[in-house]
Parts: C-alpha cells; structure tokens; sequence
C-alpha cells in the first residue's frame, strides 16, 4: 500500500494499492492515515528505505559505519532486516514521539 500525495502517481495502473495522504503537516497527515486505515501505532520500528523490521544491534557491530560524534554519544542502535541500514534515536525522536502521543491522546491508531 503506496501512502502519497502525489496524485499523478495514484493514476499509474502499475500501482495496485495506493491512497492520498490529505493534510499539509506531518500531525494532520498522521491523523488522516490513522482515521482511515487500521493500523498499529509502533514508532521507530520499521526502516524508513524499505519498510523492514528493526532490530537491535550492538554497537560494536556497526561502529565502523558511524560518525565519529554518534559513535562517541549513541549506545543503542537498531538495524535493519531487510537492507541493512543502521538506526537510532536522534534529534528527531522526541519530535516523533510527541507526534505519536498526540495522536494516541486523541484515540487515533491500534493500540499495542
Ligand atoms: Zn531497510
């Protein structure tokens, strides 16, 4: 299922599931989704690239593909099962958490 505002896209025959986000801001697009279809609120649990389960990692695992100040300042990371792609809870966590219990507060998503 293709989630979009690109409506030229939802046009392609090649694209069997696809819908249109409505909303300008990432807290009405989120509200949309949620109204509209039944899915889980599991934050930080899927890779943004592909869409495969994170799982835990130690850090000595994926040391050598960090940057020197998140190898000095992260301890916990996630990785990716499908491509490999390396997580963790940076300054975009917290905006995302707010978001989700926001959106939780007002009901919204399958709980757990
Ligand atoms: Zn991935």
């Amino acid at each position: 299922m293709l989630l979009t505002q690109d409506r030229g896209l939802l046009m392609r025959r090649a694209l069997p599931h696809g819908a249109l986000v409505r909303g300008d801001r990432p807290g009405e697009q989120l509200a949309d989704v949620l109204d509209r279809f039944t899915v889980p609120l599991a934050p930080l649990t899927r890779c943004t690239a592909c869409g495969a389960a994170l799982h835990p990692v130690p850090k000595a695992e994926v040391a050598g593909l960090l940057e020197p100040g998140t190898r000095r300042t992260v301890q916990d990371f996630s990785r990716c099962a499908g491509c490999g792609r390396v997580y963790w809870r940076g300054a975009h966590a917290a905006r995302i958490d707010a978001l989700v219990e926001r959106a939780r507060r007002a009901g919204r998503g399958r709980q757990g």
